[in-house]
């Protein structure tokens, strides 16, 4: 199938330029200004005044399939993505049942196989029970399947467990993606998070591994990963939309507020914002957590922690940050889709010659107001319901297929 897409601007390592870009066998084939458009195209689309980026990538999605599908499914999840203008996201382990072997992970690759529209690639838990405690899981049986290894919900409580993970994570030439929370502190207490950031640091310098640290929502982590990279250890961090744009100071008692980590105060915010511009936290990824409306109906003390992100990240973060001026529109598609491709070795996040057609186009002028009503995903609870953004997904396009259209 060749397609081709004319006249929009096109995001390349230098800027956005006005070109065209044609598709063949999956790939980007030819990027220039000008390419004739009698050439045997199935298909010409006109995207004069669209922008035309890397598809996004989230390295951090709960698509709750096996175990939980009345809050998700691998498939309504994927054009959940599709539709936020995702072509790779990688999925959470806690799953029922969840991959910690050969035999539980696939579970979950087969339903991958049947129904994904974008690429997902699994992560596969630490532990033997994806509960942060106890012994490791079966990491060499699932090491070829999967994108790294994570506890996400749970910090992993010893340091001599969490050094053997990442010894055996070492060998395996996999990362150890962490989510940290110490349980001798509350969630709301900000220690809950850096005291194991800071451990982790420490423990991945020793071992030498590969080490990422899950939605970041303090100022100090921010500082302990500054420092830990500055020392030259090898980590790297995401932040969620969620924490760059409200503050624990502002929080209605709603439900679609309430996510794990919580929202910090406005300092811990303004940090982040500070840790994306100096390159210290080079990844956004959504935390997208979805559950029923029941599950979320029950104000701030009685609803379950998550908040669904793939259909919003990329409108709310161009209107908070890009047309704020706080960071610029190349710097949000590499937060979203260059640098997690570096990072986390996932196909796209480039449209050079021979790159995967791994591709988002957006309209960003279009402005509306954000209805969870209009969702693909079976979440509703987002903290961004009713915001007026700017930034339309018109088109994904995942291996050279349309798997999204406006
Ligand atoms: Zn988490």
């Amino acid at each position: 199938l060749r397609t081709l897409l004319k006249g929009g601007m096109i995001y390349m390592p230098d800027g956005f330029r006005r070109m065209d870009i044609s598709i063949a066998e999956g790939k980007v084939f030819e990027v220039a200004g000008n390419i004739n458009e009698n050439n045997n195209y199935e298909k010409v689309i006109r995207c004069d005044n669209f922008f035309i980026m890397p598809g996004l990538i989230d390295v951090h999605v709960h698509f709750r399939e096996p175990g939980f599908e009345y809050k998700e499914t691998i498939a309504t999840g994927s054009r959940a993505a599709a539709r936020g203008g995702y072509t790779t996201v990688c999925t959470m382990p806690n799953l029922k049942p969840a991959p910690v072997d050969e035999e539980t992970l696939k579970v979950q690759t087969d339903i991958i196989r049947k129904d994904a529209i974008v690429n997902i690639v699994p992560y596969g838990a630490i532990t033997s029970n994806q509960s942060g405690r106890g012994r490791l899981s079966d990491m060499q049986a699932m090491a070829d399947d999967v994108v790294a290894f994570t506890d996400d919900g749970k910090g992993v409580q010893k340091d001599t467990l969490m050094s053997q993970a990442m010894l055996t994570a070492k060998s395996l030439g996999k990362m150890i993606v962490a989510h940290c929370e110490d349980e001798h502190y509350p969630t709301e207490d900000p220690r809950s998070e850096w005291n194991q950031v800071a451990r982790d640091i420490s423990l991945a310098m020793m071992n030498d591994c590969a080490y990422h640290v899950c939605h970041v929502s303090t100022g100090e982590s921010v500082d302990l990963v500054r420092a830990g990279k500055g020392a030259g250890v090898d980590v790297s961090c995401e932040t969620a939309p969620h924490y760059l744009v409200f503050s624990s100071e502002e929080v209605p008692d709603e439900g679609r507020f309430k996510m794990n980590p919580p929202l910090r105060t406005a300092k811990d915010k303004a940090a982040l914002l500070a840790g994306i511009k100096d390159g210290t936290i080079e990844i956004i990824a959504t935390d997208h957590a979805p559950h029923s409306a029941e599950e979320k109906k029950g104000g701030f003390a009685d609803s379950l922690f998550g908040v669904i992100g793939l259909e919003t990240a990329f409108p709310v973060l161009y209107t908070q940050l890009v047309k704020k001026g706080e960071i610029s529109l190349e710097h949000l598609v590499q937060l979203m889709s260059v640098n997690p491709a570096r990072r986390f070795s996932l196909p796209g996040g480039s449209l050079q010659v021979g790159a995967p057609a791994d591709i988002a186009v957006i309209d960003l002028e279009a402005q509306y107001r954000i209805d969870p009503q209009t969702f693909s995903s079976k979440g509703r609870s987002t903290p961004f319901s009713g915001m007026e953004v700017f930034g339309e997904t018109v088109l994904t396009m995942v291996a050279g297929r349309i798997v999204y259209e406006r």
